[in-house]
């Protein structure tokens, strides 16, 4: 491992409580080589997250200051620490059900005001540490333990959803494609406003298992055959686009 990024872990957390093939280990060390490559010292940042599986990525792994907060509350708490101390970096790091289900109110109206934070939601689609139930982001006919004859609710586009709030960064990648997330947690966390980072992160156990994924390579190999940019989502016929993710940078907006 690259020592500047040993230097920011805490090696007393490993090994780490993700399930084997779980998406999360690929963020957690996209985000530990964003920091390192913008040589942020982490003494002047904050890494805020709530309750479920992302949210183990900042607490206990990162040699950081962290809040490890109730659920769906992430970007209050970190609302609340940024305002008593405007020189933090700080960076919310949770789920989707965290972030856009529990804490949704929250999320609209931190984009709403362009909170100077990043918010990086780790997307699974599902709820995972809690069982498995179906969040505001599982896909249409998705079985989970809420859904056991499929999901009938559409799921939130989350980068639609704050982008129409006034966030001033958005952007979304899979863990799929490491390099390009990595270029993107960077102009994220650089940006000075609101900036959220949707990253799509498989979930093997829960998620996978219910819905016919035979292995947890399987799952990451469908998510990056099923994400287009948004330059080709353009050039394709709107009929064509059902079933496709569209990834890439859609708001980018200095203040
Ligand atoms: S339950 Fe899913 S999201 Fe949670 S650690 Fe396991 S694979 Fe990852």
């Amino acid at each position: 491992m690259n020592e500047k990024i040993f230097q920011m872990i805490n090696p007393k957390a490993f090994p780490t409580p993700f399930c084997p093939g779980c998406g999360h280990g690929i963020l957690m060390g996209a985000i530990l080589r964003a920091i390192a490559d913008l040589e942020y010292d982490m003494k002047q940042m904050l890494f805020v997250s709530g309750i479920g599986c992302a949210a183990w990525i900042p607490s206990p792994h990162f040699k950081a200051d962290t809040l490890h907060t109730l659920h769906g509350r992430a970007i209050a708490y970190a609302t609340g620490a940024k305002l008593y101390n405007p020189k933090l970096k700080v960076v919310v790091i949770s789920g989707d059900g965290d972030l856009s289900s529990i804490g949704g109110n929250h999320l609209i109206h931190a984009a709403r005001r362009n909170m100077d934070m990043t918010v990086v939601c780790a997307n699974n689609f599902i709820y995972g540490m809690t069982g498995g139930q179906m969040a505001s982001t599982t896909p249409l006919g998705s079985l989970t333990t809420t859904t056991p004859k499929g999901n009938q609710e559409p799921p939130f586009d989350l980068c639609k959803l704050v982008e129409a709030a006034g966030a001033t960064y958005v952007a979304r990648y899979p863990v799929a494609t490491p390099i390009p997330l990595i270029r993107t947690l960077k102009k994220a966390m650089a940006h000075q406003g609101f900036a959220f980072v949707e990253v799509l992160s498989p979930c093997p156990t829960q998620f996978g298992r219910r819905n016919a994924f035979q292995t947890a390579f399987a799952m990451l190999q469908a998510l990056k055959k099923n994400c287009i940019s948004v330059e080709k989502a353009k050039s394709l016929d709107p009929a064509e686009l059902p079933g496709k993710i569209t990834v890439g940078e859609f708001v980018n907006q200095e203040n």
